[in-house]
C-alpha cells in the first residue's frame, strides 16, 4: 500500500491535485470535506451536526471525522493505497490515523505539503465561491476563519509528521501541470 496525505491550507489546490494523483497512481481518494458534504446532502444526523459547524468555518469534532475515515478504510481494505485530502487536520486525528493504519500493518508513507500565501488563498477561495455552491467559500470572514483554524490547529500536523521525516514541501503557486509534476517527482522518489 502507498498512503499519501495531501496537506495544505484551504484553497491550496488539494482537490484539484487529488483528482490527478488518484488517476495516475491508482489511490483511493478520501476527502473528509467531500464525505461531510455528502452527509449534509443526504440529511443524515451527522450531516445536520456538521452543517452549522462547517458554515462557520470551524473544525468538525475529531471523533466524527475519525469515525468516517475508519468506516471508509474498513470498506476498502483491498485498496492499493489511500490519498487523504483535508485529513488529518489535528494532531489527535493524525495519531488516530497512524493507529488505524498500524492495526492493518500499514503506515503513512508521505505527506506532501502545498505552500500558498494567505492573500492568494483568500482570493482563490472567494473566486471558487462564485461557482462552487459552497456556503463556506462565499463569505470573506468565514474564509479567513478557516485559514485561522488551519494556522492554529492544523499546521501542527505537519510538525508531527516532520519528526518522522515524512514531509515534502511543494510550492502550490504556478500552473496545475507544473505543480502536479513536482508532486509526481516527490511520490516517485518515495515509492
Ligand atoms: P474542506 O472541503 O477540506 O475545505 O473542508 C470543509 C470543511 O469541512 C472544513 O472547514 C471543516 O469544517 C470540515 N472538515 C473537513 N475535514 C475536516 C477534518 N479533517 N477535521 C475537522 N473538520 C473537517
Amino acid at each position: 500500500m502507498f498512503n499519501l496525505i495531501l496537506f495544505g491550507p484551504p484553497g491550496s489546490g488539494k482537490g484539484t491535485q487529488s483528482e490527478k494523483i488518484i488517476a495516475k497512481y491508482n489511490l483511493l481518494h478520501l476527502s473528509t470535506g467531500d464525505l461531510l458534504r455528502a452527509q449534509i446532502s443526504a440529511g443524515t444526523p451527522l450531516g445536520l451536526e456538521a452543517k452549522s459547524i462547517m458554515e462557520k468555518g470551524q473544525l468538525v469534532p475529531d471523533n466524527v471525522v475519525i469515525g468516517m475515515i475508519n468506516d471508509v478504510m474498513a470498506y476498502n481494505k483491498d485498496a492499493q493505497g489511500f490519498l487523504f485530502d483535508g485529513f488529518p487536520r489535528t494532531v489527535a486525528q493524525a495519531e488516530a490515523l497512524d493507529q488505524l493504519l498500524k492495526e492493518n500493518g500499514e503506515k503513512v508513507n508521505l505527506m506532501i505539503s502545498l505552500k500558498v500565501d494567505e492573500e492568494e488563498l483568500v482570493k482563490r477561495l472567494l473566486n471558487r465561491g462564485l461557482t462552487s455552491g459552497r456556503p463556506d467559500d462565499r463569505n470573506e470572514e468565514v474564509v479567513r476563519y478557516r485559514i485561522k483554524e488551519y494556522n492554529n490547529k492544523t499546521t501542527a500536523v505537519a510538525d508531527y509528521y516532520k519528526q518522522f521525516g515524512k514531509v515534502d514541501e511543494i510550492v502550490g503557486i504556478g500552473s496545475i501541470e507544473e505543480i502536479f509534476d513536482n508532486i509526481g517527482k516527490s511520490i516517485e522518489s518515495h515509492q
